[in-house]
């Protein structure tokens, strides 16, 4: 469970975090991608922001519709429509419940359905699945972030730009697991 005000929380602190590492990210796409996910990212933040201090969400479903609507709007590359369909999902999702797990559910689902993409591709799946299911659980940690993103090094890509790469995107950590845990880390800081 998480209130409103929490969940505004939790997006203001993502955008911290992207925007103190946009150009960490941009290196992990360089070295797998073409250099951009911190940019595009940025760029998205920036228009969540943007959006959220022009009109107050009224409730969790149009929170999480304001910032679908701006990774869309203004992310492009692969991650903004991915990032974009999990957050809109979650908001359809948010006028049914307002249960965190199964919120978290439904945005990676989303992520799977639009990225026709699953568990072990490496990519940002990698972590939300995982996010997911220790919600479930009622074990989400750091931990669970941090192994998530960090299992994604030794993956093989067969999604995204890093597939190009073959066996050579092995060693390198996912950039969208990364921008990702991110996502996780700021969640974790509002459930304190
Ligand atoms: P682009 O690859 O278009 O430059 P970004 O660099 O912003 O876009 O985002 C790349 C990230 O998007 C990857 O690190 C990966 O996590 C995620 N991604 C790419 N393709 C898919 C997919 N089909 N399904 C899920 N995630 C994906
Ligand atoms: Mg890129
Ligand atoms: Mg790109």
């Amino acid at each position: 469970e998480l209130n409103l005000a929490d969940t505004k929380k939790w997006i203001e602190l993502f955008v911290k975090k992207v925007e103190a590492n946009t150009s960490e990210l941009n290196e992990l796409d360089t070295a797998i991608g073409d250099g951009d996910h911190g940019s595009n990212m940025a760029r998205g933040m920036a228009a969540v922001t943007d959006a959220l201090s022009k009109k107050e969400p009224a409730d969790l479903a149009e929170l999480y519709k304001t910032v679908a609507f701006a990774m869309i709007q203004k992310v492009g590359g692969a991650s903004g429509p991915l990032y974009g369909t999990a957050f809109l999902d979650m908001s359809k999702q948010a006028k049914e419940t307002t249960d965190l797990a199964k919120l978290v559910q439904v945005g990676c689902d989303g992520l799977k359905r639009r990225g026709q993409s699953d568990v072990g591709m490496k990519t940002m799946i990698d972590v939300w699945q995982p996010v997911a299911e220790s919600l479930k659980s009622d074990d989400f940690s750091k931990n669970v972030v941090e192994d998530a993103l960090n299992a994604t090094k030794d993956m093989v890509a067969t999604k995204g730009r890093a597939s190009y790469l073959e066996e050579k995107s092995k060693g390198h950590l996912d950039p969208g697991s990364q921008s990702s845990a991110y996502l996780f880390e700021a969640l974790l800081e509002v459930l304190g």
